[in-house]
């Protein structure tokens, strides 16, 4: 078996606020394709990793290639992928195993082993997608119409995260939604609602900017939480909505959310929290609500393609700011403010 060496630059974490544009050799096999990364998006644990050293429990221990939201072109592919070279492609950072219970059960996401790019959770790391190149297996290339642009496709990561959380809240048609939180999952899982038939999508933030992408998105109302004249409304008679998208991770969110939800309502837990919950469980038992985490995506990515291929949600609202990859502390730093920014890019050509 023939393996090229393929020299490139790329965005590796050391440690707490350390962040270098460094050298990297990436091994290709026969099996593999090369991709030229165009842009990717950052996220939070991208965010966690620079100003933390972490992102929850994974923590760096050695330098590693950030960043798990990204799309690029096809450089190299095997002659039978049906990849063509200059193929636009959105990359899955997902790499299960695909053989373990899990796996064959359809739940690629909960495999125990999983390759997640860009993540620390396991020693050795798996290096991420800011990078001028990397390799992927073909399955995790996804084609797309080479005259969409990357901006839109980089999308396909958070939108998959979205799509999955309304997957497990099940059929939203019909229905009235909230959704706590509106960064980027917030409002994506808005875009998402909204094409799967929700008649209703009320959103909640703090900032007024977030609320106003809510709108842009398809919040029909978007809301201060502190504001307990405006969302009050919604928590007499027992609770309004059907369906609560918890995307904030914020514990006075989190414990909101069970006066909000109707009896027998389902609350979907998407944001991922630090801090420990004061939460209303006498409440949530009698109004037996259904109370589930959703973690990633499995074939949601290749939903979350067609949809931003086809026009059928457009998260540009979204985009606030792009940085080439020399600038990436810069925009890591620019990602992080909450009060400027939603999602950001970084550009690697
Ligand atoms: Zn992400
Ligand atoms: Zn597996």
């Amino acid at each position: 078996m023939t393996v090229q060496h393929i020299q490139c630059k790329a965005c590796f974490a050391h440690g707490e606020k350390d962040v270098r544009v460094e050298d990297r050799e990436l091994q290709l096999g026969e099996h593999d394709v090369l991709v030229k990364v165009e842009r990717g998006g950052i996220c939070g644990s991208d965010i966690h990793y620079y100003f933390h050293g972490r992102a929850g429990m994974s923590i760096l221990k050695n330098p590693m290639v950030i960043g798990h939201e990204f799309a690029g072109i096809v450089e190299q592919a095997p002659k039978d992928s049906g990849l063509a070279i200059g193929q636009r492609v959105a990359v899955n950072p997902s790499q299960p195993c695909n053989c373990c219970p899990m796996c064959l059960s359809g739940k690629q996401n909960q495999c125990p082993t999983m390759k997640f790019m860009g993540s620390a959770q396991f020693n050795p790391h798996v290096n991420g997608g800011f990078s001028e190149y990397i390799v992927a297996s073909v399955a995790q290339c996804i084609p797309y119409a080479n005259h969409v642009s990357p901006k839109i496709m980089a999308f396909s990561e958070p939108l998959a995260v979205a799509i999955h959380a309304v997957n497990i809240a099940g059929s939203l048609v019909g229905k009235r939604v909230l959704v706590t939180g509106s960064g980027p999952i917030g409002c994506l899982i808005m875009a998402a609602a909204l094409n799967s038939g929700a008649s209703e999508i009320v959103a909640t933030d703090m900032s007024e900017r977030c609320r106003e992408l809510a709108i842009e998105m398809g919040a029909s109302l978007a809301l201060d939480p502190t504001d307990e004249k405006a969302v009050g409304q919604y928590k007499e008679n027992k609770g309004y909505f059907d369906v609560v998208f918890e995307a904030s991770g914020a514990a006075s969110a989190v414990a909101s959310t069970v006066e909000f939800t109707k009896p027998t309502g389902t609350v979907v837990q998407v944001g991922m929290g630090a801090s420990p919950v004061n939460y209303p469980l006498s409440l949530m038992l009698v109004k037996e609500i259904n109370f589930v985490g959703s973690f990633r995506f499995v074939h949601e990515f290749e939903t979350a393609v067609k949809w931003l291929e086809s026009g059928r949600i457009n998260p540009l609202p979204l985009l606030s700011s792009e940085f080439s990859k020399e600038e990436i502390v810069n925009a890591l730093e620019f990602a992080a403010d909450k009060n400027k920014a939603a999602k950001v890019q970084v550009y690697f050509d």
